[in-house]
């Protein structure tokens, strides 16, 4: 990516004590911010956090030591960070209506490890969504320390419908009586019945957690049914759609409370990353405003906006649509593999990611589809009416990735250039 001249002052005008300092890394730094800018960023897990978020994350709190909880914590001086972590707590149960938050798990996977680690000893049954049917690593997949240190069985989509068959979660559950069933994925368009997987979990005296990473944001705002009422324990990053900085939090009934909170600290982590929970305090109180509400039924909107474009070009959608932030379309009518033409959409400026579709006959590094989502877009103000030229582009690129035409490529990226420059993207100086 070339820094434009113009961009050569910036970094010492944002950031003058990095670029004083490393100047390397300041550059790189820039270009990212300049590639963020530019692109259309169509990865459903990422998005773009607001200035009020990104400057919270960067502040002193990243100097201080606070092992424990607030009021109980093993080190002094705790009288501001306590405070901190009450205000994201309070917000989170406030948020989720849920009893008891922990807002300390550094990522969304050590935050599934600590579930594990609060209910199940190592070689228990856990069920959960099959990664190449949609689920997540965590939820038991062999790769993962959750798929060798417990025995993982797995529940996908059917093959007519691409959605979820509950009555087959049922006949695994009461088959394998799993101690920890896992809802939520990461490539699921469609809304997760958690109400029909809590009854499931309460017939084989299972521990519900509903995964909420990627649909977190819509919930917070009214656009997918709250986990709330079902599950035993909320398990979310706070990345993804809900905007805030790279983190997660569990958030549980009050019978759970003590073992989840003993499973993160002393159980997995050390110290929290105290700058991390100021910015998700701040994220809380963004999402609990009319405009995040607002925001999340766009997302919503102009996720069914680009799949009903999308499949009017032809291009087959795994359940036929979306009642979500993403869209999973199986490229083999199309006649490219999904990474072929996730990377002829990069070099185009939108930005997706190779996904495998459920019964993909291809290899995961290699599968037949790719994944698009709509909440970085969203956060850039992008409306409903331009999801027909989003579409468009895709299905320009897709074929051009196909006959090798280069020039449409080409063409493509200034375009989407020029759509990026007239929605400034949230937290960008450079916008
Ligand atoms: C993203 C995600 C995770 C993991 O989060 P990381 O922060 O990447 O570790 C876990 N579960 C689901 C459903 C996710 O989408």
């Amino acid at each position: 990516m070339a820094v434009q001249p113009s961009d050569a002052r910036r970094p010492a005008q944002t950031r003058p004590a990095l670029a004083g300092a490393d100047p390397e890394l300041a550059a790189l730094v820039d270009a990212e911010e300049r590639l963020q800018a530019d692109t259309l960023r169509l990865i459903p897990s990422e998005n773009y956090v607001s200035a009020a978020v990104l400057e919270a994350s960067g502040t002193v709190l990243q100097n201080k030591y606070s092992e424990g909880y607030p009021g109980k914590r093993y080190y002094e001086g705790q009288q501001v960070i306590d405070q901190v972590e009450t205000l994201a707590v309070e917000r989170a149960k406030a948020l989720f209506g849920m009893d008891h938050a922990n807002v300390q798990p550094y990522s969304g996977s050590p935050a599934n490890l600590a579930v594990y680690m609060a209910f199940l000893e190592p070689g228990d049954t856990v069920l959960g969504m099959s990664l190449p049917m949609g689920g997540h690593l965590t939820h038991g997949w062999g790769v993962s320390a959750t798929g060798t240190w417990f025995r993982g069985v797995r529940y996908g989509v059917r093959r007519d419908t691409g959605r979820i068959d509950l009555d087959e979660v049922r006949d695994l559950a009461r088959a394998e009586r799993p101690k920890l069933i896992f809802c939520g994925g990461t490539a699921v368009p469609r809304v997760i019945d958690f109400a029909g997987f809590a009854e499931i979990a309460r017939e084989v005296g299972a521990v519900l957690v509903a995964d909420v990473a990627h649909i977190a944001g819509l919930i917070a705002g009214g656009a997918h049914p709250s986990p709330a009422p079902y599950a035993d324990v909320v398990s979310t990053t706070t990345h993804k759609t809900l905007r805030g900085p790279r983190g997660a939090m569990l958030l549980t009934r009050a019978e759970h409370a003590r073992a989840v909170d003993r499973a993160v600290f002393p159980g997995l982590q050390g110290g929290p990353h105290n700058q991390t929970t100021a910015a998700i305090a701040v994220a809380l109180k963004e999402a609990a405003g009319a405009d995040f509400a607002a925001y999340a039924h766009q997302v919503v909107a102009n996720a069914r906006a680009l799949g009903e474009e999308l499949a009017a070009r032809g291009f087959d959608l795994v359940s036929g649509g979306t009642d979500n932030h993403l869209l999973l379309a199986d490229l083999t009518g199309k006649g490219v593999s999904g990474k072929v033409a996730a990377k002829a959409l990069d070099r185009a400026g939108i930005v997706v990611n190779y996904n495998t579709v459920p019964y993909d006959p291809r290899k995961p590094f290699d599968p037949s589809g790719i994944r698009i989502g709509t909440p970085a877009l969203t956060s850039r103000g992008i409306p409903s009416s331009e999801m027909g030229a989003v579409a468009q582009w895709i299905d320009l690129v897709v074929d051009a990735a196909r006959t090798g035409d280069e020039s449409t490529v080409s063409k493509v990226r200034e375009e989407v250039r020029t759509m990026m420059d007239a929605y400034p993207a949230p937290g960008l100086p450079l916008a």
